[in-house]
């Protein structure tokens, strides 16, 4: 750190991403990417706009947000496109978070929402999720400030049904509710149907996971008209080529190969439901995952425990050392042979 930081960062805690790591190969089931590749139609976009790489993106992006909006069936008006999910949420907290609107989230959600909070200087408030983990709507009706909630949630990959969130849009109308739907194509409802009735919603969702596009940052906003412009504020005054050139030609081609989009989130789909009928049959306790990972403990192998195990024997998952989810492990569902090979260590090191 210099001298020279402003006070108000010599505190800041940053995000800690997965761990990348390049001492030796993994089966990688710490990032939910995808086990996929991107649609081939994106990757032959992405060549075929490489030619083009010397002018600036269309500021408006006009092109991929009348695709968006036309595949979710709503206006342009109501989309806002951005570098992943991750720039729509920090341009939420910066908009819609203030002294008086402090952001609401639960204890064990997105890591990132409490750094948004502190890096734009907005207060946060914490809402527990229930022992169970999962999330009652009404303390966030109870509680005055702007909701951000995962639906799935992450790690527990716990998902409301819409009508609970229509609930709580409907109960706060002069508060904005942020419903982060990254993981919402392996079996969620989503919420984006709201986005006609209510004025106070805002829906993100993310090319990165069920499109296969984790490197090509690539995210989206649908919201009523004047929240999108919000955000435009913002968008314009930090950085108008927010998305590049090759990623929104791939984001277009992506959305027009949807017989693609929909075998990949099937054969997700299909991974998750083996890998928690394995794990439980191994004795773990699972959440009921609407993601593309699950949550899983053992009551005889510590979370960290396991987590060093299958490191050793070369895959990787997520753990977090926080109180209330050490026993757990995030596992990201990859492909079928990946889960075999994830199931056959654990057998391995529980000795069974
Ligand atoms: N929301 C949740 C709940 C996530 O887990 C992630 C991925 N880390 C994101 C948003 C952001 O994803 P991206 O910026 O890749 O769209």
């Amino acid at each position: 750190m210099s001298k020279f930081l402003t006070d108000k960062l010599v505190t800041l805690a940053p995000y800690v991403p997965g761990e990348q790591p390049k001492d030796r190969t993994y089966i990688k089931l710490n990032t939910n990417e995808s086990p996929f590749p991107p649609s081939p139609l994106a990757m032959r976009a992405v060549c075929d706009e490489a030619k083009r790489l010397n002018l600036y993106p269309d500021p408006d992006l006009t092109d991929l947000v009348s695709e968006i909006a036309g595949y979710y069936g709503v206006s342009q008006k109501n989309v806002i496109v951005t570098n992943g999910s991750d720039e729509v949420l920090n341009f939420a907290f910066m908009a819609f978070c203030d002294e008086r609107r402090p952001a609401l989230f639960a204890d064990h959600t997105y890591g990132f929402y409490k750094v948004f909070a502190e890096v734009n200087n907005v207060p946060h408030k914490v809402l527990p999720l229930k022992e169970d983990f999962s999330l009652s709507v009404d303390d966030y009706i109870a509680s005055e400030g702007t909701a951000f909630i995962a639906n799935p949630n992450a790690p527990t990959g716990i998902a409301l049904p819409v009508s609970e969130i229509e609930r709580l849009v409907r109960s706060c109308p002069d508060k904005v509710v942020v419903i982060d739907e990254a993981y919402v194509d392996f079996g969620a409802e989503s919420a984006v149907s709201l986005v006609k009735k209510y004025d106070n919603l805002l829906v993100t969702q993310t090319f990165s996971k069920s499109r296969s596009m984790a490197g090509a940052r690539l995210g989206f906003g649908i919201a009523s008209e004047a929240i999108i412009d919000d955000l435009n504020r913002i968008r314009y005054s930090t950085n108008p080529y927010n998305v590049n050139r090759l990623t929104a030609c791939a984001g277009i081609a992506s959305l027009r190969d949807e017989p693609y989009f929909r075998a990949n989130c099937r054969a997700v789909i299909n991974n998750r439901e083996w890998t928690l009928a394995e794990l439980r049959a191994l004795g773990f306790e699972c959440t009921d995952s609407k993601a593309n990972f699950v949550f899983a403990r053992h009551n005889q192998i510590g979370g960290k425990e396991l987590y060093m195990a299958l490191k050793n024997l070369g895959v990787l998952v997520r753990h977090f050392d926080k109180e209330g989810i050490s026993d757990y492990n995030r596992i990201t569902v990859g492909s079928a042979k990946e889960m075999q090979v994830l199931i056959e260590k654990i057998k391995n090191i529980l000795e069974i």
